[in-house]
């Protein structure tokens, strides 16, 4: 009995929720566009030592140890490396070792809204050689002009 007398009483609490994730939803999209508009970031792209192949590097390892003090980072043994988006290998930086941009591409990342299809489309230059590539705007990572 008791059970029967509660049950429009959940009835109105599905309701409720199915309204809450509507709304929640909306604020998850208009968050995702907020957060895919950022500055463009940039990431240099380098030929690896390891597999030979090019693309955005876009993290960096510390293979030394160091420590920070309140003065900053103190006792780093090597040079931050950059770690090659295609295999993992992380290799020191050296002067010269970025390719200049000379292919021109344009972001054909889509997101959906309740309005609709949004488009990245940001232009940006990536050097021919690259196997990866990544949109300096949404961070999208698609295959470059050298992917096999
Ligand atoms: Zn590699
Ligand atoms: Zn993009």
């Amino acid at each position: 009995m008791a059970d029967a007398a509660t049950g429009g009483h959940d009835g109105r609490v599905g309701r409720h929720w199915e309204e809450t994730r509507e709304v929640w939803r909306d604020v998850r999209e208009l968050a995702r566009e907020a957060f895919t508009r950022p500055e463009p970031a940039h990431y240099p792209y380098i030929r690896c030592d390891r597999c030979g192949r090019v693309g955005p590097h876009m993290s960096i390892a510390r293979s030394g140890s160091f420590r920070v003090t309140e003065h900053g980072i103190a006792g780093v043994t090597t040079p931050p490396e950059t770690v090659c988006p295609l295999c993992r290998h992380a290799q020191p930086r050296t002067v010269g070792d970025e390719l200049p941009g000379t292919v021109e591409v344009t972001c054909a990342f889509r997101w959906g809204l309740r309005l609709g299809w949004r488009r990245c489309a940001t232009a940006y230059t990536v050097p021919a050689d690259a196997a990866l590539i990544v949109c300096p705007v949404c961070g999208t990572v698609v295959p470059g002009p050298a992917a096999e």
